[in-house]
């Protein structure tokens, strides 16, 4: 049996898979104010419950932030108490199998690459919309990571010179531009107060009931995308973009079809834009397929 995690900073989704298929699943609350030693628990119950009593061949982990994908050990991760930790040497040594662990991004797009949108293509573009903007590129069926492990972090394309404050710390990032963050920064000064980040549903509700504001910051979210992936086909040519986060998800086909309209306007070609066909589940494939590809 393999297992198949995502470990994220509000939760912890796990998979059990036999082969291929995905048996059941099992969600937890990510506890917080807590170390790393702590969450390093709760993952090892996480896996001994979905295993039940099965043996375990192998367990793959999506995680966000930066990861030594050779020693298994995480540098930072946002809104997890992982430091430098040696996460997969500390899994390893107590279930004693194969463990990888790669970024969150990778994983979700090497997911659709396995059993979703992105199956029938060698050469695709991941972007992940939501609170910010993630991105991934698989280049002849792999996933490339690039020399500093950085590639594919398309959120960062610097596409408005002097533009809006990034959380990067950079200006006029796509992520600035397009992404939950960005289009919240343009409403506070508006009036509009969030607790904490604005949610999907209540963009997509305004949205529909025509309040102009979001009509307004949407509008420059979709140029933003069209500029974005226009840029990215003409750079690297794939065979498809695989789109998917929280925002894509919500707002669903009819922004598709507006932001494959910009790209099209923008890039030499036309390229396939298609949505993520596993949602939640697109980082639990990829994490399987992961740790079976990493297996000798
Ligand atoms: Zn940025």
């Amino acid at each position: 049996m393999y297992i198949g995690l995502d470990i994220g900073g509000t939760k912890m989704l796990g998979g059990a898979f036999e082969k291929n298929k995905l048996l059941r699943t099992l969600k937890i609350k990510t506890p917080t104010a807590t170390t790393a030693q702590e969450i390093t628990q709760h993952i090892l119950t996480l896996i001994k419950d979905l295993a039940k009593d099965s043996p375990i061949d192998g367990v793959g982990i999506g995680i966000p932030g930066s990861i030594d994908r050779a020693t298994g050990s995480i540098g930072f991760s946002p809104n997890l108490p992982f430091k430098n930790f040696a996460l997969k040497a500390v899994l390893a040594e107590t279930l004693k199998c194969p463990i990888a662990i790669d970024n969150d991004v990778n994983v979700g797009l090497l997911g659709e690459h396995w059993a979703g949108a992105a199956k029938p293509y060698k050469n695709v573009v991941g972007l992940f919309v939501g609170t910010g903007i993630g991105g991934a590129i698989i280049l002849n069926g792999q996933l490339y990571h690039g020399k500093h492990q950085i590639a594919g972090e398309v959120g960062h394309m610097k596409l408005k010179f002097d533009g809006p404050l990034c959380n990067c710390g950079e200006k006029g990032c796509l992520e600035a531009l397009a992404s939950k963050t960005g289009i919240q920064k343009m409403l506070e000064p508006l009036g509009y107060k969030f607790e904490g980040v604005v949610k999907s549903s209540w963009i997509k509700d305004q949205f529909d009931k025509d309040n102009k504001d979001v009509k307004a910051a949407m509008k420059r979210a979709t140029l933003a995308l069209g500029e974005g992936i226009g840029s990215l086909a003409n750079l690297l040519d794939p065979e498809a973009f695989v789109l998917g986060g929280g925002l894509i998800e919500a707002l669903g086909e009819s922004w598709l079809k507006r932001i494959k309209d910009q790209v099209k306007l923008r890039a030499l070609v036309d390229p396939v834009i298609k949505t993520s066909a596993l949602g939640d589940h697109a980082l639990l494939y990829g994490a399987v397929r992961l740790v079976q590809t990493a297996l000798p």
